[in-house]
């Protein structure tokens, strides 16, 4: 049964989107859109995992299609050329990437790719990749997850690792899962080790498993680009400099090698930065880095600071907690009155009785 909660998420979201039909993209725009996991169980993915980092492989598709029917869709590198050129080009141009590097990328995203014949970039976190070990946010993800649906004592586990006692008082999963993941690598790895031996949790689910380098190797040779997410995925300005510094440089160095060619792009973990992280970017020969934050690209844009427009399952879904293709239209930024008609024609009136709560929210999600 679908909670008021959800729903009124939802109606927010919805209401999010259909402002986009004031806001066409223009010609001259880049739309970066970030993904992370494509799923053949979405159900089992979103009980599993952070619901915002999965999409299910129809929805992807669906996403695909309208991708190729509206944009011209371009390499990370084409974007950025274009970006810094000012040229002028008749369709806006967008660019698909994943963060973390997931299996599911290869096993469930390429073959649709393909099929359509577009272009990406993977982001990798190269130390990770082809080994056994899970990222820390799913880690803690599935920590969090059974500490609470086990109602373990948080406040003494949080203590143990140095934390204080009151950062364990969380109201869900995400919220307790953030709070592992927010804090520097050290302080981090004690406390997801202590949530660890306190749950008797040794293995995690296989579905968190990453890429490895052969998967890579055979994606890179068809048509899929890749870029540096670091070596272990650190939220960058949590550490000290010589941290960042070793995480931005090695990691470019390994994947260079492993592919053979030079590495232009990066994604910051988290899409988290501050200015001597992105000096450290420029420094070490990148040529561009893409954030979280919501905006489309520009001509001039800051090319060390480029918006993404990140979507997952739940973002185009529309009220009824399907996928909407209206919704999906205007979370890519694919406004005009038909679009809004159609959006309300398709949800009769007693379904979006939370608008009035709504319009005092939907500032904040544009
Ligand atoms: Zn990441």
């Amino acid at each position: 049964m679908l909670s008021p909660k959800l729903l009124v998420k939802r109606s927010i979201k919805s209401i999010a989107a259909l402002a986009q039909v004031f806001r066409t993209p223009s010609q001259n725009s880049v739309t970066i859109i970030g993904y992370h996991r494509v799923v053949a169980d979405i159900g089992k993915a979103e009980a599993n995992s952070i619901y915002g980092l999965v999409v299910s492989r129809e929805t992807f598709r669906e996403h695909c299609r309208i991708l190729q029917e509206n944009f011209d869709v371009v390499s990370l590198e084409e974007a950025a050329d274009f970006l810094e050129s000012g040229e002028f080009s008749y369709l806006p141009k967008a660019v698909i990437t994943f963060d973390d590097g997931y299996l599911d990328n290869y096993e469930e995203a390429f073959p649709v790719l393909k099929e359509f014949n577009l272009p990406a970039t993977i982001f990798l976190p190269t130390t990770m990749i082809g080994k056994n070990d899970p990222l820390s946010h799913d880690k803690a993800f599935w920590l969090a997850k059974n500490a609470l649906e086990q109602n373990i004592e948080l406040e003494n586990i949080f203590l143990k690792a140095g934390l204080p006692g009151e950062k364990a008082n969380v109201a869900d999963a995400l919220e307790l899962c953030d709070k592992i993941v927010y804090l520097p690598t050290a302080q981090r790895d004690v406390l997801i080790s202590e949530l660890e031996n306190a749950l008797s949790i040794s293995e995690y689910p296989k579905e968190y498993k990453l890429l490895n380098w052969e998967q890579v190797g055979e994606m890179s040779r068809n048509g899929i680009s890749f870029g540096n997410h670091t070596a272990t995925h650190p939220v960058l300005p949590l550490e000290d400099e010589k941290m960042f510094v070793s995480e931005i440089f090695e990691s470019k160095q390994i994947l260079e090698k492993q592919l053979g060619e030079s590495v232009v792009s990066f994604a910051y973990p988290n899409g988290k930065y501050n200015r001597e992280v992105r000096e450290q970017i420029v420094r070490a020969g990148y040529k561009l880095a893409v954030t979280t934050a919501k905006h489309t690209n520009k001509f001039g844009e800051d090319l060390f600071a480029l918006g993404r427009t990140c979507l997952c399952e739940e973002s185009t879904r529309g009220v009824g907690g399907r996928f909407s293709p209206q919704v999906a239209k205007l979370r890519f930024g694919l406004g005009s009155g038909a679009t809004a008609f159609s959006f309300f024609y398709h949800y009769p009136v007693e379904k979006l009785w939370a608008f009035s709560q709504i319009l005092t929210e939907i500032k904040f999600l544009l």
